[in-house]
């Protein structure tokens, strides 16, 4: 090993470049013995295509007597329990900066992404995946155009350890008047990059990545997945578009398809890393839609999976993360060489 690698073997920190917080990386720690939590993998269950007791499925009916469509593609409803609600009135409170709060107005919706209750992002055709994309772009703008909606958030809870407690392939869309914390701090590191640089922060890391290939898991001609040089999560990746975006509505229909075709070889190449349905949270960060420009925003999915060491092992954020700083033992680059190496096991 170089002098010029040797940090890499020992403690050291990184910076996440779009939020400007640092992670403390270990890998010196990776072969200690495990003494924690090891309940046994969960047998693969096979699912029916349809359910008849399941909320999502096509036909079924929903709390509050709603019943669902005999959908055949995606089917989007607002959500019977919804953590926001619209025409909230306005109210606010500021006791000396000590008691401060505001009210939140906004919309949650559900988007099943297909009638079939046994698939997953992984096992669906690329061409039904883009149909997906499609259907959050154009919730994205729809949602975005009401009046008091500046923030548009498309996520899935991926399996039960991410507390999915519906397996029907679905996500949710959250739409509210603020910036939640996560896309503020990364438009904030955004906006001063550009300032800085005058350059996109995403287009900047991305060609830089693609020169160096290590944390590169897979790309096509139109979308890269890399694990990031910051990742907190032990397979944590990030899904970018190669051309500059700003948000869904502005990704052409043939980067659509590249994404579609890029987010079905990663999850399928999750399920292969402990043989075992790969739980995660992802979702896609997009310029807000408060009618500005932000051309400092380059859309992107991440993917936050907790497994670490088996099906059944997964990384806490605890202790001296929760106090400190968040801590990984793995690094990225090690990660990137496993999955990328599965990637290559997936036909595409
Ligand atoms: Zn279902
Ligand atoms: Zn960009
Ligand atoms: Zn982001």
């Amino acid at each position: 090993m170089s002098d010029e690698t040797a940090w890499q073997a020992r403690p050291h920190r990184r910076l996440n470049a779009l939020t400007g917080e640092w992670i403390l990386v270990s890998p010196q720690r990776t072969q200690r013995p495990w003494q924690g939590e090891t309940t046994a993998a969960r047998e693969h269950e096979r699912k029916p295509g349809y359910d008849p007791t399941c909320y999502l499925c096509p036909g079924n009916s929903r709390a509050g007597g709603a019943r669902n469509p005999n959908y055949t593609q995606t089917f989007v409803f607002d959500n019977d329990y919804a953590a926001l609600a619209r025409d909230t009135p306005p109210a606010a409170i500021d006791d000396d900066g000590l008691l401060v709060a505001q009210s939140e107005s906004g919309i949650c919706r559900v988007v099943c992404f297909t009638p079939r209750h046994d698939l997953s992002i992984a096992r669906m055709p690329a061409a039904e995946i883009r149909g997906v994309i499609d259907a959050w772009a154009q919730q994205y703008t729809e949602l975005g155009a009401q009046p008091g909606i500046n923030s548009v958030i498309v996520f899935e809870n991926h399996g039960e350890q991410m507390g999915a407690s519906n397996p029907h392939p679905h996500a949710q869309i959250w739409a509210n008047a603020s910036i939640p914390n996560e896309p503020a701090k990364e438009q904030a590191a955004a906006t001063a990059y550009l300032e800085t640089r005058g350059t996109c922060v995403l287009c900047a890391y991305l060609a830089r990545e693609l020169a160096a290939q290590e944390r590169i898991v897979h790309r096509n001609e139109h979308a890269v997945v890399l694990v990031p040089f910051w990742a907190i999560w032990p397979f944590e990746t990030l899904v970018v578009p190669r051309v500059h975006a700003t948000a869904l509505d502005r990704v052409t229909p043939q980067a659509r398809d590249g994404l579609a075709a890029a987010m079905r070889v990663l999850t399928a190449a999750y399920d292969r890393v402990f043989d075992v349905a790969f739980p995660y949270s992802m979702g896609f960060h997009q310029r807000p839609t408060d009618g500005l420009p932000h051309d400092e925003w380059h859309v992107h999915a991440h993917y936050y999976p907790p497994l670490l060491r088996s099906a059944t092992v997964r990384k806490y954020m605890v202790g001296y993360e929760m106090l400190g700083m968040p801590q990984r033992d793995i690094t990225p680059e090690s990660a990137a060489e496993r999955l990328r190496a599965l990637c290559a096991t997936i036909e595409h």
